[in-house]
C-alpha cells in the first residue's frame, strides 16, 4: 500500500526530477517547439512543492488538487492546462483516501489519462504525452489483472511508458505546436512524452522504494 506520504514524496520529489532534465525536456522542445517544455515543468513542479509546504491535509486527492490548480496557474503553452486536467482527474479518483492500493493507483493514473485525451483531443500515435501515458497505464492495468506486485507493476508501467516516448520517434506530429512542422517533426522524440515518462519513472521509484524500504526496516534485525 502507498501512503499518502509516500504521495507527497512523489510530487516533491518530482521537483529535482524536473530541474534536473529541464535541459534535456528543452532541447527536445527546441527540434519540434518552442524550447520552453524543461523550462515550463521546472518552473510548475517548483511552484507545487513550495505550495505543499504549505498544505497540511491527509487526503491524497487534496494533494493531487493542489498540483492541478498550481500546474494550471503556473505552466504556459499547451502542457499547462493538460497535467493540470490530468491531476485534477486524479485527484477526483482519490478523493478522500489516506492511502492507495494498487487498484487506485491504475484508477488514478486512468482517470488523469482520459482527462488529456478528452482536453487535448489526443490519440495515440498523435505524437504527444498520451504516447507515454497510454503504454504505462495500459501495462499497469495488466499487470494488476495478473495480480502482479505493486513494484512490478509499477515498474513495468514506467517501462512500457519509456517504449512509448521512444516510439513518438518516428510519429509526424498531428497534435501541438509540433504539427505545424509536418513531416520535418518525424525523428523527433516529443518532449511532452518524455515528460511523462519522467513522472511514472518517479512514481515507480518513490512508491516502490518505499515499500521496499519499509519491508526492508522491518525485517531488519535491531540489536
Ligand atoms: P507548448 O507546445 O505550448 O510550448 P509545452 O512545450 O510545454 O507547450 O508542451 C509541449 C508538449 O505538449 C508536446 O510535446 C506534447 O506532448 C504535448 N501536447 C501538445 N498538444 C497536445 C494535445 N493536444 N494533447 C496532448 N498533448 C499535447
Ligand atoms: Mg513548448
Amino acid at each position: 500500500m502507498v501512503r499518502y506520504q509516500d504521495v507527497l514524496a512523489w510530487i516533491k520529489g518530482l521537483q529535482a526530477v524536473f530541474t534536473e532534465n529541464r535541459q534535456y525536456l528543452t532541447e527536445l522542445d527546441a527540434a519540434i517547439g518552442d524550447a520552453d517544455h524543461g523550462i515550463n515543468m521546472d518552473r510548475g513542479f517548483s511552484r507545487v512543492a513550495q505550495a505543499l509546504e504549505e498544505t497540511v491535509s491527509g487526503d491524497v486527492g487534496m494533494i493531487l488538487k493542489t498540483v492541478a490548480t498550481v500546474l494550471i496557474r503556473t505552466v504556459g503553452g499547451a502542457a499547462g492546462p493538460l497535467y493540470g486536467t490530468f491531476f485534477l482527474r486524479a485527484a477526483d479518483a482519490c478523493a478522500g483516501k489516506k492511502a492507495l492500493e494498487a487498484a487506485d493507483i491504475v484508477g488514478m493514473m486512468q482517470a488523469g489519462l482520459d482527462g488529456v485525451m478528452q482536453r487535448g483531443k489526443a490519440a495515440p500515435n498523435d505524437k504527444t504525452m498520451v504516447d507515454a501515458l497510454s503504454p504505462g497505464v495500459q501495462r499497469m492495468k495488466q499487470l494488476l489483472a495478473e495480480g502482479a506486485g505493486l513494484q512490478e507493476m509499477l515498474e513495468q508501467g514506467a517501462a512500457a511508458a519509456q517504449q512509448g516516448m521512444k516510439d513518438t520517434i518516428p510519429l509526424q506530429a498531428r497534435k501541438g505546436r509540433a504539427s505545424y512542422l509536418g513531416e520535418r517533426s518525424i525523428g523527433h522524440q516529443d518532449p511532452g512524452a518524455t515528460s511523462s515518462y519522467l513522472l511514472l519513472e518517479a512514481m515507480a521509484g518513490f512508491f516502490g522504494n518505499t515499500c521496499q524500504e519499509r519491508i526492508g526496516t522491518n525485517s531488519k534485525h535491531v540489536p
